[in-house]
């Protein structure tokens, strides 16, 4: 037992603290990519999920243009342009450029919301309509058996898809799906094969038909996952306006029921709110006069009036959509193979196809019709549409479930390196302790307590740190009188602070501080985190505050350890006695005290270097963004409302919930299982089906059942639950 916590000890020998000097990994530097000079369209008509990864890569590489990303589940292309682009004249040049690759797509500026779905669904009806014609029309052929009635319901199943493959054809772009059931079907007419071209067509129809309402379900499903603005905002006259349009400093009204818009403080009314689609807790909280609420909590009762305290492009709500909109921007490693592999695949299955039509014939003298339709099913079963679109929907889904739960995961990328963490690295205060301490002894040395507490306020009161914030709450709890503005307050991470009040230097941190400035003083032997106190060279005394460590933490541990975390360790700059007790307490591997924010970067590298899995990382945004910013995924607790973890890190927790961790690691391996059981049951089904169909034993049915059946399946897959 002891052998095992017996933790590393790093004492820092460093004398002077004043050239902070931390490396960040150059690799990892595209961690944050903000898109800055951007637009957001939306795209209508896309249903090829291959196409929409043709058109990022074709619009990416646009003179005008700097990054694109296209998200195909939620039908967004994101573009930003390069410096001194007017990115008002650029639509029509994206617009042309996208027609040129896949007909019938078009782009509109984002938010024009009805005309798209009234496009859409007027487009499933008449799709409905001709499929019904087209059956009855099937059924005549085949009793009568005549070959223009085939024609006519060939064409009502068809024919868009005829005029699309033309279109293409004309382009020069000919490996798409719509090419690819032209050949085969016309292929099938040419070999007298009537019935089965009609068939194919229809199945083709049908399976695409549920294939386009599964992704539009997953979408909507997803969508309404992340469904926290609120549509409009009521100012106290009555008026209805968009949350775009309030101020800071208006005042708006929020009634029992409705979404709150804005971020703000309340100051009028008490309510509940139910934050559950911010944090994943399902308890509401109470909030009264002078609370601070967030946009995209629900009222749940009484009527509240909130003083805006961020415009809406700041708010919380537009963080956290900003956020998800921009993670199709960092793609897995699953969506850039499956990319690649359908690049290499559909060449290499359309040459062995033509391969299939001309060699036996010629070779072995066979019949031609007989290869050649061999070679049409294998033409049809070329398709990968399966991964193509399944696998983003996948992730896409995993991360929209997420942030149900309260977790933001920034990119698919971080939900599969996620899914390969081994060694997880916490941060102590805020992070496995809740943050909030609480003072348990003052010692003074030659003045009274008033005196050492009101000087160690007046230099805390201006830090964040959560030790500081015990200090302050303590003073204004029981002493709260006027004090002094300190002077040249300067904030020494990892050691405390040092300011100026009346021309006398005050410290206040811990050990290190005062021996880097060679102060004599009285160590303490307490239990806790030490601030020592002193004026002028002089020591005054100390605080001991300690903190809580938060209830979840030793059973997270316990279930992470089942999940195949095999390392824990905790980093904290506090003392080596506290962080022992803290690593002890909750059943972690190993831990390392007493360290600066630069021995916290240099240890974390050390652990990666020696991790076979990935390394994540676990802080509060407070004093170690520069470790966020190197690990494979770093975790940013507590990230309602603060900025600077929003940025730095990979995933946030909305609340300040340990469990969160272990909730985010299932739902990456759920996810990752639900990809990988994809990319499995898709590729067996097309090598039978290909495999058959190389000794003529696969009929064109089966084909198409391997692309649209498979994608059909695959699609629904991907929706299931991941938790
Ligand atoms: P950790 O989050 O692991 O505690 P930090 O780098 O935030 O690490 O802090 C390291 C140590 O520095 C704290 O344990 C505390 O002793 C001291 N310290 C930092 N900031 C303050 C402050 N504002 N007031 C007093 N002590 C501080
Ligand atoms: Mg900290």
């Amino acid at each position: 037992m002891n052998q095992k916590f017996k933790g590393n000890l790093k004492i820092n020998k460093q004398k002077s603290f004043s050239k902070v000097d931390i490396k960040i990994n150059p690799k990892t530097n595209d961690k944050n990519i903000q898109f800055k000079n951007f637009k957001t369209y939306d795209i209508l008509g896309l249903d090829c999920a291959h196409c929409a990864g043709v058109i990022e890569e074709k619009v990416a590489n646009m003179d005008s243009i700097k990054e694109c990303a296209l998200n195909f589940i939620t039908k967004e292309l994101k573009v930003e342009f390069k410096e001194n682009i007017d990115k008002n004249l650029q639509m029509e040049k994206i617009q042309n450029l996208i027609s040129s690759i896949e007909a019938g797509v078009f782009i509109q500026e984002k938010n024009a919301e009805n005309s798209k779905n009234v496009k859409e669904s007027h487009h499933n009806k008449e799709k409905l309509i001709r499929i019904f014609l087209g059956i009855i029309c099937f059924i005549f052929a085949k009793k009568m058996d005549i070959l223009p009635l085939y024609i006519v319901s060939y064409l009502l199943f068809g024919y868009d898809i005829l005029i699309i493959a033309a279109k293409n054809i004309i382009k020069g772009k000919i490996f798409d799906e719509n090419f690819l059931m032209t050949i085969a079907t016309i292929g099938a007419f040419a070999i007298k094969e009537y019935p089965e071209a009609v068939a194919v067509m229809l199945f083709y129809q049908i399976g695409e038909y549920f294939q386009e309402m599964a992704v539009g379900k997953s979408r909507n499903a997803i969508k309404s996952l992340v469904n926290i603005k609120a549509e409009y905002a009521i100012k106290e006259n009555g008026e209805k306006v968009k949350p775009e349009e309030i101020s800071v400093g208006e005042v708006i009204v929020v009634c029992a029921g409705e979404k709150v818009p804005l971020d703000g403080e309340i100051i009028e009314g008490s309510s509940f709110l139910d934050m559950s689609a911010l944090i994943g807790e399902s308890v509401p909280r109470k909030v009264k006069i002078g609370d601070e609420v967030l946009s995209g909590s629900i009222n749940t009762n009484g009527l509240i009036k909130i003083k805006v305290t961020n415009e809406y492009s700041n708010s919380t709500v537009a963080k956290i959509l900003d956020l998800l909109e921009n993670s199709a921007t960092k793609k897995s490693k699953a969506e850039s193979f499956i990319r690649k592999f359908a690049k290499v695949y559909t060449p290499i299955i359309i040459f062995l196809a033509l391969f299939l039509a001309i060699v036996p014939p010629i070779l072995f003298n066979q019949e031609f019709s007989y290869w050649l339709k061999n070679s049409l099913v294998f033409l049809v079963s070329s398709c990968p549409c399966a991964l193509v679109v399944s696998v983003p929907l996948s992730f896409f889904s995993g991360i929209g479930f997420a942030s149900k739960k309260g977790i933001l995961i920034k990119g698919s990328m971080y939900m599969q390196n996620l899914s390969e963490v081994d060694t997880i690295v916490f941060d102590k205060t805020g992070t496995l302790t809740k943050g909030v301490f609480e003072i348990n002894k003052i010692y003074t040395n030659n003045v009274d307590e008033k005196e050492l507490i009101k000087t160690a306020y007046a230099l805390e009161k201006n830090s964040i740190h959560p030790v500081a914030k015990s200090i302050s709450k303590y003073y204004i709890e029981n002493i709260n009188e006027p004090i002094k503005n300190v002077s040249n307050f300067e904030e020494i991470s990892g050691f405390g602070l040092k300011a100026y009040l009346n021309n006398e230097e005050i410290l206040v941190g811990n050990e290190k501080l005062l021996l880097n400035y060679n102060i004599k003083f009285e160590k303490s032997n307490d239990n806790g985190t030490i601030v020592y106190v002193a004026k002028n060279g002089q020591f005054l005394g100390y605080i001991v505050v300690s903190d809580i460590i938060k209830d979840e933490c030793k059973d997270t541990i316990k279930k992470l350890n089942k999940v195949g975390i095999k390392n824990t360790i905790m980093l904290s700059g506090d003392r080596k006695e506290v962080a022992e007790y803290v690593a002890n307490q909750v059943s972690l591997s190993d831990f390392y005290a007493e360290l600066l924010p630069q021995d916290k970067v240099s240890i974390f590298e050390k652990i990666s270097k020696n991790s076979k899995g990935k390394v994540a990382f676990v802080g509060d945004g407070i004093n170690d963004a520069p470790v966020l910013a190197i690990s494979d995924v770093g975790f940013a607790m507590g990230g309602v409302g603060s900025d600077s973890a929003i940025e730095a890190s990979d995933i946030v927790i909305m609340n300040d919930n340990i469990e969160k961790i272990y909730e985010s690691i299932k739902i990456s391996k759920n996810t990752l299982n639900i990809v990988k059981s994809n990319v499995i049951f898709s590729l067996v089904i097309k090598f039978i089906v290909l495999g058959l169909a190389l000794f003529g034993l696969a009929p064109m049915w089966l084909a198409v059942f391997a692309d649209v059946g498979v994608t059909l399946i695959a699609v629904l897959n991907s929706m299931r639950k991941k938790l």
